[in-house]
């Protein structure tokens, strides 16, 4: 399958890896927004939030529960933000669920 994420995922395009386990994978986002800003996502090619059903969403759980570790880990102590683009006009450029971790600065609500 030609995504970007997927390919991440299987180590054909090299990543700054964070963590990972039998059904999600986390790294480094090659553009970040803030101190800390990790991609997380699924393993499972699933395209995005709107593609999530009784079948697949115990990852999307185990998602926070991944984040909340990484964010342990990263020091992100005085709270963080998780962002997760659905759509073209959401912003989402990669046709790969991935939710946002980042963190080590203030962010303003509601987000542009
Ligand atoms: P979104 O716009 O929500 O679909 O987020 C896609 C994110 O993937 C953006 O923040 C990009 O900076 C990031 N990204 C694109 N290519 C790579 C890559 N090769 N490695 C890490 N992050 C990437
Ligand atoms: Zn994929």
């Amino acid at each position: 399958m030609d995504c970007l994420f997927c390919k991440i995922i299987a180590g054909e395009i090299p990543s700054a890896k964070v963590y990972e386990d039998d059904t999600v994978f986390a790294f480094r986002d090659i553009e970040p927004q803030a101190p800390v800003h990790v991609l997380i996502v699924p393993k499972e090619h699933i395209a995005s939030a709107n593609e999530i059903n009784e079948s697949n969403s115990a990852v999307v759980a185990h998602i926070f529960e991944v984040a909340a570790k990484i964010a342990k880990d990263e020091g992100l102590t005085d709270g963080y933000r998780i962002v997760n683009n659905c759509g073209d006009s959401a912003g989402q450029t990669v046709k790969h669920l991935h939710f946002h971790l980042m963190g080590g600065r203030n962010f303003t609500w509601p987000a542009g």
